[in-house]
């Protein structure tokens, strides 16, 4: 996995205190974040909201072991129309967006206005699994309305509404812009912790006032914070126990053979058209935005098999 600046990959820690009665998960991500910015071309603000999801997504992932796709769906009113991101149990991850050049104004903050460009609607979840032992079991799915657009306070009302886990959600990403115009990722990152059946009132107390006490999350991390640093900083006094460290990363499972495969499966009379008027094929991934062009010399031969196959 590439290295980063200060020598460390993108990692995520999974945590528990309280006897188990509370689950913390946190995140680096300016990786993750970073090269999906450069491969969507996203503005400043899109980049600051994909990679929320992106992180968001991952930390959820990390708190639930039961799956083999997790995968987080905004559909929104705003400029940037959707956005979509995708885990696997092992930490690889993956999204896009509908509009990527979307924008808006500062906020009154001056920060990048994350909540204009997604605006009002939906937020899903869905969890699949079953998929490495051949079963596939019905997907769970959850729906809540969006809360603020910000994201990281979305993925708190989705989990306290629709799986009636009480969280503190901090997701941040810090876009600055270079002389170019280019969109740079300073720092990404971000944490989750969750409430569990039967956690005393004291704790639970103890863990709000040190999440709201916490520093930003990527103030920590363009300091140099590791995943754990973060989690001791917004627990304060309450101890925690580390379960695993992990490496994250951006990963696609498309490839030029899968590209291939799709465009072979084109009806005879559509592959000819395109053969004769564009002398091959382009397909484009939604998740990473890669191009794979199939040859005029390859699409020949996928007209061939097709004529043959129907003959
Ligand atoms: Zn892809």
């Amino acid at each position: 996995m590439k290295e980063t600046r200060n020598g460390h990959g993108d990692t995520l820690v999974c945590a528990t205190a309280a006897d188990g009665r509370i689950r913390c998960m946190a995140a680096v991500t300016t990786d993750i974040v970073a090269e999906a910015a450069r491969r969507h071309r996203t503005s400043h603000t899109v980049s600051a909201a994909l990679g929320r999801t992106l992180t968001g997504t991952l930390l959820l992932g990390a708190g639930q072991k039961e799956f083999d796709r997790l995968t987080v769906q905004i559909e929104c009113d705003g400029p940037v129309g959707g956005i979509t991101a995708e885990t696997n149990a092992r930490g690889q991850v993956r999204g896009y967006v509908r509009n990527p050049e979307a924008d808006a104004p500062l906020n009154a903050a001056g920060k990048f206005d994350v909540g204009a460009v997604v605006g009002g609607g939906m937020f899903y979840v869905t969890y699949e699994s079953g998929f490495r032992i051949g079963l596939y079991r019905e997907p769970y799915r959850g729906a809540v309305p969006i809360a603020s657009g910000e994201i990281g306070e979305d993925f708190a009302y989705y989990l306290a509404k629709s799986e009636q886990i009480p969280s503190a959600v901090a997701l941040g990403v810090l876009v600055r812009a270079r002389e170019s115009g280019e969109t740079f990722v300073e720092a990404a990152g971000g944490l989750m912790i969750q409430v569990m059946p039967g956690a005393d009132s004291a704790t639970v107390a103890a863990v709000e006032r040190a999440v709201s006490h916490n520093p930003h999350t990527t103030t920590l991390i363009r300091e140099g914070a590791r995943p754990v640093d973060m989690l001791r900083s917004a627990l304060g006094d309450v101890p925690f126990e580390v379960l695993e460290e992990r490496e994250v990363g951006f990963a696609c499972t498309c490839s030029y053979e899968r590209a291939a495969s799709l465009v072979s499966s084109i009806e005879a009379g559509e592959l000819e058209a395109m053969l004769r008027e564009d002398r091959g094929a382009a397909l484009t991934c939604h998740f990473c935005n890669e191009t794979y062009r199939i040859d005029e010399p390859s699409l020949a031969g996928m007209v061939e098999k097709s004529r043959n196959g129907r003959a």
